[in-house]
């Protein structure tokens, strides 16, 4: 049972209270880098098949009820980081914790300065998997950085070369010269643009370029849906012209 797998390695921060078999509740204070205290945030973790999911106990009282920007899901459940509440065992418990402790942190940044803080940046949805694929990729190819780089700022190499990619096929013009991320073959041959994207992991051009257009979908599949919280300076649901973050 995930719950339990939680309750036993409960940090110092945190005080967990099993409910019953699928329901927990949590009163966390995480400290700051500053030394001072978070605001006591008062959670409750319900087990839904193989999934923790953790919420305000009542949502909408410290935090916004509902805040993409801020990771904060429709109907007020947290989004702590890519599939942190599946699956939970013993093993992976210390991590989950570590992820609500980070989220904290981030949510009084948050509050504090309207800006959602930049290394806490993963994509929405499902452009979180696409993002590790593509930094997977540009790992690979000692571009970790650079990847890094196109995300936050839109600058750099990658970025650029997502300006190059023709938006109806989704792959880089000019297949036949060689690609913009600089792969080679096994035999260290220079891979063709055209070739690139279906080599090993992929090319990390191609993936930023999908990213982007799942984030952007993400997005438009809320507005209409969901109201601005206003706490943020920047946020997609208030300003249709505004650039859209991860
Ligand atoms: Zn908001
Ligand atoms: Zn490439
Ligand atoms: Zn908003």
């Amino acid at each position: 049972m995930s719950l339990d797998a939680l309750a036993r390695c409960c940090p110092n921060w945190a005080e967990f209270r099993s409910i019953h078999a699928r329901e927990a509740e949590i009163d966390a204070v995480a400290v700051r880098s500053s030394k001072a205290f978070t605001r006591v945030f008062q959670l409750r973790a319900i087990s839904i098949g193989n999934e923790i999911r953790v919420s305000e106990r009542l949502v909408g009282s410290t935090l916004p009820a509902c805040c993409p920007e801020r990771h904060i899901n429709p109907g007020g459940s947290f989004c702590i980081g890519l599939r942190a509440g599946e699956g939970i065992t013993d093993e992976t418990a210390p991590a989950w914790w570590k992820k609500l402790h980070a989220f904290a942190l981030w949510q009084e940044t948050a509050e504090e300065t309207g800006f959602w803080p930049s290394e806490a940046q993963l994509s929405h949805g499902e452009a979180g998997e696409v993002e590790l694929a593509a930094e997977n990729a540009a790992d690979q190819l000692g571009l970790r950085a650079v990847y890094r780089e196109a995300v936050a700022f839109d600058t750099g190499f990658i970025a650029a070369g997502v300006g190059r990619i023709n938006a109806k096929t989704g792959m880089l013009r000019n297949g036949r010269s060689a690609c913009i991320c600089g792969r080679t073959d096994r035999g260290g041959r220079t891979l063709l643009r055209r070739d690139c994207h279906g080599n090993g992991l992929g090319c990390p051009i191609i993936l930023e370029h999908r990213r982007r257009a799942m984030v952007g979908e993400y997005w438009r599949g809320l507005r209409g849906h969901v109201t601005c919280c206003g706490t943020m300076h920047e946020c997609p649901l208030r300003a249709i012209d505004s650039k859209p973050s991860t």
